[in-house]
């Protein structure tokens, strides 16, 4: 085995390679671009290099610098993860020539199955069963023009090197067949280096079903069953699960067959996925193989109870693989769903930022969780904006089905948008449940998936603003005990009014709609009152974020997370946001308090004035943000004591709307007869 590996990635899959090289006693060295110097797989790595600033053909594209790295470290091997350089054969061979153990298959399988083209010609050979197609050498438009006459229609046009689902034209009428060319053609060129294309029978509806194979340098080759994949959004996996659903033994038998064929074909060595769709009738066809550790290997691993990035690292260091196929199993069912920072309510576009508060679901024998970032980790516009892999498992798809959505009922991001209510959408949507999907399910029931904003209801109301009531208590305590004046009217929740029971006003946004609540203090009781709704609030204990309500029948429990602009309230599984207007403070000093306490646009602190602890008045400047070399002065918007200093000088804020600087108003400017 490895005494020491280099991991050539970054995120969730860096932090995979780590979690099991470090259960093997193998030392790990993590390579990391500028953007990525605090980065969660940086800091768990037993060392970290710099490979170059933030944007990927700089830094984790660079295999010069990776490699140096790994031989200025003393690495033996690189583990490249997925994307990145994972399949790039040059890379791989760079490795070779330098003397280090690259962890995948030969120079030449990456080659030949890097182009899905070459892949075909190859697979055809093998009797491989094909979407049939045209995917000839002769790239010139007149033959490409004929060949797609002759695949007839629909059909779909791929870029040959492509990945990602990328690349891709799918065509309906041959009048658009000239311009869909040209447009494949060049995004190919631009996102792969190379425009050559391939033309396949566009199949309508198919599912796709990958086999996971594994190789060793001693010619032994077995399968670890299949999943399937179907659920994508445009051509990109978002849901994976395994054993697939609606399968026949015979089909089984049959995807089995055909991709150790395929892996015999190239002598394959490490983990490799093949790809198929089956169409409507059921028939299989091979579409390409990937060379690498795939996005959803954890399903195979939950199915079959085995580690793959062990495999790699021993079938890498040159071990026979562990098990021979009689002795792979496959048993109850897993799903793997992909968390991403995206916002589908504006057609999925990335989210970036500071993710202010990130609750993950707790790992168990049925729940796995796989992520790259925690709480104050930042998801940049440099990468894949993937947040986290939630797996879940059971003995039956229904148990599985049950367990992820607790898991995704337990999961909460603040900061950034993330698909969570998406995911939830999917999964709880009855055509997912019973299995009849294919890889157009998101697109057929896109109606039922948009998130539709729905308006607080009243205990989502009671938990924010109970919240905000015991956080003035609690900061009149401590300002009455920092003012040596603990009889003063700031020393507890009963003082906020003298003579008439304290009543708070809240004013909120919710959905469309804009919702008055008032708390008034009954006693040792709260009285809570929305429209026509009251109810009384017996207890309320806060712990961290966690809200917990007696009410006179039942107890309620949400989290309760602020930001700047909004108020987030997680419960029963759904993600309130609440745009608090707040009558605690003037207009003008809220709205001062929205728009200046963060980030107007990234860029660089440079000067950070003030000190954690120490008391401000209004208009002092606190930091000094330049972007586009311009500065930008943050000034404290009310008297305040500074509680938190996110930046320091030299840190580069990514995004626009990231909180700097925390500041607690004064007790004095809380005004309590304001509240009534
Ligand atoms: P999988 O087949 O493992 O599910 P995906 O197609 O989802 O893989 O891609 C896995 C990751 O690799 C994603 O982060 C994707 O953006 C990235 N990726 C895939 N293909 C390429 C490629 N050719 N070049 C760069 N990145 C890629
Ligand atoms: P990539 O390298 O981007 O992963 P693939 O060839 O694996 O490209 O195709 C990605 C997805 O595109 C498939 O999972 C499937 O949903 C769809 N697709 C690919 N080829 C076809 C086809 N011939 N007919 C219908 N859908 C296809
Ligand atoms: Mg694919």
């Amino acid at each position: 085995m490895f005494e020491k590996i280099l991991i050539a990635n970054r995120g969730e899959i860096a932090c995979r390679i780590i979690h099991t090289a470090r259960r093997l006693g193998v030392r790990t060295v993590a390579v990391y671009s500028s953007a990525d110097a605090g980065a969660l797989h940086t800091r768990q790595a037993d060392e970290a290099v710099w490979i170059g600033p933030s944007p990927s053909n700089q830094s984790y594209l660079n295999s010069a610098h990776i490699i140096a790295a790994a031989l200025s470290t003393g690495a033996q091997a690189i583990h490249p993860g997925y994307g990145f350089l994972s399949e790039n054969a040059d890379f791989a061979q760079a490795c070779a020539d330098a003397g280090i153990v690259f962890i995948g298959p030969d120079v030449n399988a990456i080659r030949v199955m890097g182009s899905k083209r070459e892949a075909k010609i190859l697979m055809e050979r093998y009797a491989v069963p094909l979407v049939p197609g045209y995917y000839g050498a002769d790239q010139s438009e007149e033959q490409l023009t004929q060949a797609a006459r002759n695949v007839g229609l629909p059909l779909i046009i791929k870029a040959s090197a492509g990945g990602g689902g990328r690349g891709m034209r799918i065509v309906r009428d041959f009048a658009e067949f000239g311009s869909a060319l040209a447009s494949a053609q060049r995004e190919a060129q631009s996102a792969f280096g190379d425009p050559a294309v391939l033309l396949e029978r566009y199949v309508e509806n198919p599912r796709h079903i990958e086999v996971q194979i594994f190789g060793d340098s001693h010619g032994n080759l077995v399968h670890l069953f299949e999943r399937d994949c179907s659920l994508q959004r445009r051509h990109q996996k978002v849901i994976e699960e395994a054993p697939a659903v609606l399968l026949s033994d015979i089909q089984r038998k049959h995807l089995f067959t055909a991709a150790l064929e395929a892996g015999r074909a190239v002598n394959y060595i490490g983990a490799g996925t093949v790809e198929f769709i089956i169409d409507q009738a059921g028939e299989v066809f091979f579409i390409e193989m990937n060379t690498r550790l795939q996005v959803e290997h954890p399903v195979t691993e939950s199915v079959t109870g085995l580690d793959l990035v062990e495999w790699q690292l021993r079938v890498g260091a040159g071990e026979l693989l562990p098990l021979g196929q009689d002795a792979i199993e496959c048993r109850g069912h897993a799903i793997e769903v992909r968390v991403y920072a995206e916002d589908p309510s504006q057609d999925f576009k990335p989210s970036t930022g500071l993710l202010q508060h990130l609750r993950l679901p707790v790992p168990s024998p049925h729940v796995r969780v796989d992520t790259g970032v925690g709480s104050q980790d930042s998801v940049t516009p440099f990468y894949d904006a993937m947040i986290a892999k939630i797996i879940t498992a059971g003995p039956t798809r229904v148990e599985a089905l049950q367990q992820m959505t607790r898991a995704l009922a337990e999961t909460e991001i603040v900061g950034v948008t993330g698909n969570i209510a998406y995911l939830q959408k999917i999964v709880a949507h009855p055509a997912y449940q019973t299995g009849g999907f294919n890889t157009h399910f998101v697109e057929d029931v896109r109606g039922d998936l948009l998130p539709e904003p729905a308006p607080a209801p009243d205990v989502v109301l009671m938990l924010a603003a109970m919240r905000t009531v015991v956080g003035l208590a609690a900061q009149a305590k401590t300002e009455a005990a920092r003012t040596a004046e603990p009889a003063s009217p700031w020393a507890g929740l009963t003082g906020f009014r003298l003579n008439t029971p304290p009543r708070f006003e809240f004013h909120y946004g919710t959905g469309d709609v804009h919702i008055v609540v008032f708390l008034t203090q009954d006693r040792a009781s709260w009285r809570y009152t929305s429209g026509s709704h009251t109810e009384s609030i017996e207890a309320c204990e806060v712990a961290g974020q966690v809200v917990r309500l007696t009410l006179p029948m039942r107890t309620i429990q949400g989290a309760v997370i602020s930001t700047p602009r909004e108020i987030h309230v997680f419960y029963a599984g759904d993600h309130y946001r609440l745009e608090p207007v707040d009558l605690l403070q003037s207009g003008e000093v809220a709205e001062e308090v929205a728009g200046k306490m963060v980030a107007p646009m990234p860029g660089a602190v440079t000067a950070v004035m003030v000190k954690v602890g120490e008391q401000v008045t209004r208009g002092k400047p606190l930091l000094v943000l330049e972007a586009m070399k311009i500065e930008h002065t943050i000034s404290a918007p009310f008297d305040g004591i500074v509680t938190e200093i996110r930046f320091a000088v030299g840190e580069q804020v990514l995004a626009e709307g990231v909180e700097l600087i925390k500041l607690e108003p004064s007790a004095p400017a809380l005004d309590a007869d304001s509240a009534s």
